[in-house]
């Protein structure tokens, strides 16, 4: 019996998650469930795995656990600001799926890679934000990191199976990561400066998050996985190249320098992924139908057109750049998304707040932990002070 904590069990690969684990009552338990906002649906969640904690909100909490006590569960609800990391590290749980959306993931993240544990990463922005010091966590702490993001699962999927970061050593020409295009693909460029908020989170084949469906909409999501490549694989950026491929059924490639292509493809269904990271090495039933080639009849491709979405190349340049300038990306797109969501910034005011923000820190080595932080807080300051200047 495998025990688990779920961090952002509340959002969409939270969600997803329990839908596989209750597919496996024989496999999986659940320790501990966290939710920032939905208190409704955490104390569903709750009543349907019986975790020993949930963690919530503070505004959220009293009422919680009364409802929860009401129900005759012995579920404590924690709301202290360091319960996320107790539950990401607690000694009885061996595998914590990190789903906590942004750079507020980061910190729990780390403590479940410091506890050594089995760590199902979707929370792609903590690697971003923090790739150099979050590796060799993992290393010196014996974790097993996992990618649940569709294309690094596929990534490794398609790799050897002793792969050990050595892409010349295991015959790796590059890696191939697709991109659906998001919403905007082919709308008209003249259309981009009124696309709403609803627009962009309208995703042709997934269905996701708020933040994560404005920034496939951007490709700041493919960008921000091409520096979560090169951190997972150790990949040089020219080693990863990114195609458009729309109908999101091939979901990552590698190619060998024998001419070899090995994918990994299915249906686009996040469960996939989560289910392979929950069992692995072994498989499970996931609950998804299996793919239909006939009935796909064609797969597309093309290159991501960089007139259209400049963050992809904002994201390679940071990720050239090293030092500091992922994290600053990364807090950049964090505050320019929110703002583009709550209607105060134009969509393309996103891509021209990153890479003023960019161009405004002065780069710098990221030693520790604390200068991590600082970095992320004086790049949203920044970026913050840009968005004034760019007021729809
Ligand atoms: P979501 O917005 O649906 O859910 C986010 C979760 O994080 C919720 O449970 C929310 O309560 C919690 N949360 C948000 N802010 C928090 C805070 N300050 N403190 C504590 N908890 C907080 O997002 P999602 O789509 O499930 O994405 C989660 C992560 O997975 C993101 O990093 C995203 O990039 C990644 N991811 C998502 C998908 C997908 O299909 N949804 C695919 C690949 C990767
Ligand atoms: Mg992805």
């Amino acid at each position: 019996m495998k025990k688990l904590t779920v961090l952002g069990a509340t959002g969409s690969i939270g969600a997803s998650t329990l839908d596989v684990v209750a597919r496996h009552p024989d496999r999986f338990e659940v320790a501990a469930l966290t939710g920032n906002s939905r208190a409704d649906l955490l104390y569903e969640q709750c009543l349907r795995h019986r975790p020993r904690y949930a963690v919530v909100g503070a505004e959220g909490a009293a009422a919680l656990a009364a409802r929860l006590r009401g129900a005759g569960l012995a579920t404590e609800v924690l709301a202290d600001p360091q319960a996320l990391e107790f539950v990401a590290a607690l000694p009885e749980v061996d595998t914590v799926m990190a789903a906590i959306v942004g750079a507020a993931g980061l910190m729990p993240t780390l403590a479940a890679v410091r506890a050594g544990k089995r760590v199902l990463l979707a929370n792609k922005e903590a690697l971003v934000m923090a790739g150099a010091l979050f590796m060799a966590a993992v290393k010196a702490h014996g974790a097993t990191l996992l990618p649940i993001d569709s294309e690094h699962n596929a990534v490794f999927q398609s790799l050897p199976a002793n792969y050990a970061g050595d892409p010349a050593a295991a015959g790796i020409r590059h890696v191939v990561l697709t991109a659906s295009g998001g919403p905007f693909r082919s709308v008209p460029l003249e259309r981009f400066a009124t696309v709403t908020p609803a627009e962009a989170c309208a995703h042709p084949n997934w269905s996701m998050g708020r933040k994560i469906s404005v920034d496939s909409a951007t490709l700041m999501n493919k960008g921000l996985e091409v520096i979560e490549a090169h951190w997972l694989f150790d990949l040089a950026p020219d080693q990863i190249e990114v195609v458009v491929h729309p109908q999101s059924v091939i979901h990552s490639l590698v190619q060998y320098v024998d001419g070899s292509v090995i994918a990994e493809l299915g249906n686009p269904d996040m469960r996939t992924p989560i289910a392979h990271a929950l069992a692995w090495p072994e498989r499970i039933a996931a609950g998804v139908a299996p793919l239909d080639l006939p009935g796909l009849a064609r797969l597309d491709f093309e290159r991501p057109d960089g007139t259209r979405f400049p963050c992809l190349a904002l994201a390679y340049r940071a990720l050239r750049e090293g030092g500091n300038a992922a994290t600053v990306l990364n807090a950049a797109n964090e505050v320019a998304v929110a703002a583009f969501l709550a209607g105060k910034l134009p969509f393309p005011g996103i891509a021209a707040v990153i890479a003023a923000t960019l161009d405004a820190v002065p780069g710098a080595k990221l030693p520790d932990l604390a200068a991590i932080l600082a970095v992320d807080a004086a790049a949203r300051r920044i970026a913050s002070d840009q968005l004034v200047r760019r007021q729809p």
